[in-house]
């Protein structure tokens, strides 16, 4: 039984699932309109983590993260930088697949563009319109949030204490400043698309409610994404779907804030500007480890000297894979306990991990316990007891591949250039490059490697 902290809940709920033994789970994406930060890989590493947990645990998971490409910022952006909307949103969509491939975020199964669902959005906010819900103003059409009855719900308060702390806009054709944007009516020189109730474009979290229900279907199982998306994107999201009486996410989860210290963002200071900088500076899997360190509903703190600590652990893990000669799992491949042979003693480790990971996905706990097993196994090849030592660094290679998280003996290390075929080997495959995905998987074999493919991406090991 799985269980996690459930935002509308406020507690600690088992996982229950629609179908059982699968998973169905949707991750606000990023808008591509700049460099993806720390906040953003932080929420991604965590998801991945828990998607990555539930598949070995022999659940099949279904995982959708969308990608915005239709916003303010990027139409602001565009201006900025004198070139078009599509162009700015392809740029940084290729930035953000390549800082995902670098922290070994696996592909999402799915991920829908926002431009692709406009129909399906003007539809939606059409009947939004005709029930009353949905009303026109000069520069687009609002939803009239008072008319769901359980509106506050994710935000842990009522409507009325709501609207008392909500900033009044200048926008004095809102009913409620809680209100908000269905769809905003085009501006000279913006994109648009044609709707009949004006031309223009859709507003965010109509974007996400439409692509989770359209890819996962009524009362898909889980919706997550970072704290700061739980009022009022996701508030507004649930809002849209249960005025039209439909399910929606069954349960809701948030993973916590990345603090950067008082002297936030300094430069000065050394901190890492955004997660493309911080993972030109570091060994990527150091940001996983700390992480996993962490409690996913805590805050972080992602400075030069946490990230130093988590590369001194991550440096014991390496060693543990050079005396072991441990072949290196994870990557973009998603692990499933029952590949691995487990024996009494490893079968004891797994289970306490697995307690742990189960509650509320107890990571803190379980690397420490992880850690402990590290000692264990270099005392017991110390002491002579090789083949216990192997089997237990077997054990701890397998449940931190099962987080995502790498362990490199030295033979194994893959270098920059390997690194960077198996990225553009990844891209490739995910936009149905075929050709050029085998052209890079003979470049890979010819530096040595054995590819290997899975759903979710390329894995390279030494024969
Ligand atoms: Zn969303």
């Amino acid at each position: 039984m799985i269980r996690l902290f459930d935002s509308a809940r406020g507690e600690i709920c088992e996982l229950r699932l629609r179908d059982p033994g699968r998973v169905s789970m949707y991750a606000c994406g990023p808008t591509v309109y700049d460099l993806p930060h720390l906040g953003h890989g932080r929420y991604t590493l965590v998801w991945d983590v828990a998607r990555r947990w539930f598949t070995f645990r022999g659940l099949d998971v279904r995982f959708v993260s969308n990608i915005t490409d239709i916003d303010d910022n990027i139409i602001n952006r565009a201006l900025r930088d004198d070139t078009t909307e599509t162009d700015i949103a392809r740029t940084y969509e290729h930035q953000w697949w390549a800082a995902m491939d670098l922290i070994g975020v696996a592909r999402p199964d799915d991920t829908p563009h926002a431009t692709k669902f406009v129909a399906e959005m003007t539809e939606l906010i059409a009947s939004f319109l005709e029930s009353g819900v949905g009303y026109l103003t000069s520069d687009g059409v609002y939803f009239d949030v008072s008319r769901v009855k359980d509106y506050g719900l994710l935000a842990g308060q009522p409507l009325e204490s709501l609207r008392a702390g909500a900033r009044v806009e200048a926008n004095d054709e809102k009913r409620s400043p809680l209100d908000f944007a269905l769809w905003k009516f085009a501006k000279p020189g913006e994109p648009s698309w044609p709707a009949p109730f004006g031309d223009g474009r859709p507003g965010w979290h109509t974007e996400c409610v439409v692509m989770s229900l359209a890819l996962l279907g009524d009362g898909f199982d889980l919706h997550v994404g970072g704290f700061d998306l739980k009022f009022p994107h996701h508030e507004n999201e649930r809002a849209q779907a249960v005025s039209q009486g439909r399910d929606f996410a069954q349960h809701w989860s948030h993973s916590g804030w990345v603090m950067v210290g008082s002297e936030k963002m300094s430069k000065s200071l050394g901190n890492f500007t955004s997660l493309t900088d911080l993972l030109e500076k570091t060994d990527a899997r150091a940001y996983r480890l700390l992480v996993l360190r962490s409690h996913y509903r805590s805050p972080i703190e992602v400075t030069p000297a946490t990230i130093a600590d988590a590369e001194r652990a991550l440096l014991r893990l390496d060693t543990l894979a050079r005396r072991f000669d441990l072949a290196a799992l994870a990557g973009n491949a998603l692990e499933v306990a029952t590949d691995f042979t487990w024996t009494e003693e490893t079968g004891k480790l797994c289970e306490k991990v697995g307690a742990y990971l189960d509650n509320d996905l107890d990571t803190p706990l379980a690397v420490a316990a992880l850690f402990e097993a590290v000692s264990t196994a270099n005392t017991a090849a110390d002491k002579g007891e090789d083949a216990r030592g192997k089997e237990l660094a077997l054990a701890v290679n397998a449940l931190f591949g099962a987080l995502g998280l790498q362990l490199l003996s030295s033979s194994h290390h893959m270098d920059d250039l390997s690194a960077t075929l198996v990225a553009e080997r990844d891209e490739a495959r995910f936009t149905k490059n075929w050709a050029e995905a085998d052209r890079l998987r003979d470049e890979l074999v010819k530096l040595g490697w054995v590819v290997e493919d899975s759903a979710s991406g390329t894995t390279i090991r030494k024969p």
